[in-house]
């Protein structure tokens, strides 16, 4: 009866709109918006009118039906029940596995270098292109927002390569110019800062608290600013011990070498060696509470708290504590110098290639003008194109067509509607994850798909709730929260971002789209473990679970602010990402990183025959930069062994 009442006030029962929930994912009344892997007896969905998964809402990211197929192939079963292999008696010069940035980039570079004429077929098992570059659209009115659903935007720690800008160049996107689509002080003048929420459970009391030092690697940091009277505010409200307060004011405002007596070199040796939170307290001496503050505020950007990040990585991206040790500065300079972000993040540039690739099925010619680009998902697999795209499909099987030194071509085989098929082409990339490569190229080295097993990813979760207004972050002065305690870790609005004919919203009173993450770990354990455990947990977490959690959170957040989730929430997509960043080595969790030797991603990426590895997995590092790179890199070995 409690939870019931709860329930309702929170408004869990309300449609939201106009959509219920079935398995957690929106359904209208109208079957243009059926979730296309319950219409099992379409055979091309994707033709279906209405087909545009950009605007379901409910469970996304690896949405229910795109990971089944997968699971039962790891699981070993998928065979048992997958009847004889329809033969589609197509042929290809490339298939591509994989329909993310890699894989769309890959068939880029392909057809440069054999012609626009070459046949490419793209598979993905999700119902959209992109990857974790995914775009999120929401109708509220007459209006239509955009959000973010996975990989927000260009940045990298490491500056981007010349491939990986030529291709940025080449889809027509100035980075430069990025301050012209920014409304970089609409926040800062309306009096909106950062904020900390210190919840009842883990500090006594709910209460919301200047944030005088917003850690960097957050996704809206650009925006993230400390209020004026940040500190002022923080050393009296702030509900832990007064020690810990001064303890933070004095790690984040004083250039104090706690390493003292170590040369520069010494010193990085030894930051690489312990964890941030062991440099808090044991080299810093902190208060326990400065560590029950800061322990989740790397999760987002490393998938895992303070005690698994190596002091290093943490000096390198700028968290305080390091001013007076003399290292470098921070590699985040870097990641700012060379940015952009889109409203729906860097969809922008998978829906840039798939212009480039199938002009007829992103309407518009320019970087700007796809924002507001409508794509038509029925020409991404036509059969008269020699590029297709082929969604809804899970590759399954991929070998070459007899011995791999000698064959001539390779067959695929993907699973599709309950289905599964086989096409065959002169070679294959496969730019998918690379946990999944042992399980559909059993004919790969052992050594091979060892390396491939070890690379398994960081899991995220990126929600995005559609709200009435955003009146109640304004009388709270925030723009950009952050929840040591929170089943999410940060509440943040999107930087307000106007390009071509998108309009974001400027004023409180608008709708807005609120956007929450989350990287779900367990302290304490070694960091693939607690990747393991996370990932588990979000296959696991029903969409009724995570939004009841989320209005449970808005609530108790932004209530003070008048917010009322029962009222106010309009739309949730909860973009989940059990597979989420490839996974970086880590000086504390990889031996390799500090002894030397050949990387895991090196033995995996090898080119076996006709069948070569891209994906940022194959660089084990999860940015943009290196999904173009790996690409480059896998066309690049391929042309050239059929060269010789
Ligand atoms: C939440 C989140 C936020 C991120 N933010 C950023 C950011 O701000 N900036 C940045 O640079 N990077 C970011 N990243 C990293 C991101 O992974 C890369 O930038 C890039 O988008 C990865 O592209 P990819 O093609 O290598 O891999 P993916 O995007 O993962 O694409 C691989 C595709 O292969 C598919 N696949 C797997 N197995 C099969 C199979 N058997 N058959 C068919 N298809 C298969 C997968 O489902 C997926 O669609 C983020 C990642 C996540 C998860």
């Amino acid at each position: 009866m409690v939870h019931d009442s709860r329930d309702r006030e929170l408004g869990m029962h309300r449609r939201i709109t106009r959509r219920d929930f079935l398995n957690g994912v929106a359904m209208t009344a109208g079957a243009g918006m059926m979730p296309w892997h319950l219409l099992a007896d379409e055979p091309d969905p994707e033709k279906s009118p209405g087909y545009y998964p950009p605007a379901l809402t409910g469970m996304r990211g690896n949405h229910p039906g795109s990971f089944d197929v997968a699971h039962s192939l790891r699981d070993g079963t998928f065979w048992d029940s997958a009847g004889k292999p329809v033969d589609t008696g197509e042929t290809y010069d490339l298939i591509i596995v994989g329909g993310g940035i890699s894989g769309l980039a890959a068939a880029h570079f392909y057809r440069k270098v054999a012609g626009a004429n070459a046949r490419i077929l793209i598979l993905d098992n999700h119902d959209d292109f992109g990857g974790h570059a995914k775009r999120n659209e929401f109708r509220a009115g007459e209006k239509t927002l955009i959000g973010y659903g996975g990989t927000y935007s260009i940045e990298s720690p490491e500056p981007y390569s010349a491939t990986a800008k030529g291709v940025i160049e080449e889809l027509g996107i100035n980075v430069a110019s990025f301050s012209k689509y920014l409304e970089r002080d609409l926040y800062g003048s309306r009096g909106r800062a950062a904020k900390i929420f210190f919840d009842k459970e883990t500090f006594g009391a709910d209460k919301l608290v200047d944030d005088p030092f917003p850690f960097p690697g957050g996704e809206t940091y650009d925006l993230a600013q400390a209020g004026p009277d940040a500190w002022a505010h923080f050393m009296a409200e702030a509900p832990i011990a007064e020690q810990a307060r001064k303890d933070i004011s004095r790690l984040c405002r004083e250039k104090k070498d706690y390493l003292q007596g170590l040369n520069t070199e010494q010193k990085k040796d030894r930051l690489a060696r312990i964890s941030y939170a062991r440099l808090l307290t044991e080299l810093a001496g902190v208060h326990p509470d400065v560590i029950r503050l800061y322990q989740r505020v790397s999760e987002t950007l490393f998938g895992v708290g303070i005690e698994a990040v190596a002091a290093m990585d943490a000096a390198e991206t700028g968290y305080p504590g390091f001013g007076g040790m003399g290292l470098e500065a921070s590699s985040l300079s870097n990641e700012r110098n060379y940015f952009f972000h889109f409203p729906d993040g860097n969809a922008t540039i998978a829906r840039l290639l798939v212009r480039k690739l199938i002009p007829e099925a992103m309407p518009g010619n320019s970087a700007m003008d796809v924002v507001t680009a409508k794509a038509n998902y029925a020409k991404l697999d036509q059969e008269q194109s020699p590029m297709r795209i082929r969604l809804n499909s899970t590759a399954v099987r991929v070998k070459h067509v007899g011995d791999a030194a000698s064959a001539k071509e390779v067959e695929v085989s993907y699973a599709r509607g309950g289905k599964v098929y086989t096409a065959r082409a002169k070679a294959s990339i496969l730019a998918c994850w690379h946990v999944v490569i042992p399980y559909i190229c059993e004919e790969l080295p052992d050594g091979q798909k060892e390396a491939l097993a070890s690379a398994q990813k960081v899991p995220l979760v990126y929600s995005n709730i559609l709200v009435r207004n955003s009146t109640s972050f304004q009388k709270l002065g925030a723009n950009s929260i952050y929840a040591p305690g929170g089943y999410h870790t940060h509440v943040d609005m999107d930087l307000p971002v106007s390009v071509g004919d998108y309009r974001c919203p400027r004023t409180p009173d608008e709708p807005a789209v609120v956007h929450m993450s989350k990287a779900p770990c367990r302290a304490g354990r070694p960091a693939r473990e607690q990747n393991r455990l996370g990932r588990a947990e979000l296959f696991s977490t029903t969409f009724e679970t995570m939004e009841r959690k989320i209005r449970e959170q808005l609530a108790r957040t932004l209530g003070p602010g008048g917010f009322d989730p029962a009222r106010d929430i309009m739309a949730i997509t909860v973009n989940r990402w059990p597979h989420g960043y490839s996974y970086e080595y880590s000086s504390l969790w990889d031996k390799f990183v500090l002894e030397g030797g050949p990387t895991p991603c090196e033995t995996a990426r090898k080119t076996f025959g006709r069948i070569a590895i891209a994906n940022c997995d194959a660089g084990a590092y999860a940015y943009t930069d290196e999904a173009i790179n790996q690409a480059y890199r896998a066309v690049g070995e391929l042309t050239k062994s059929r060269e010789q």
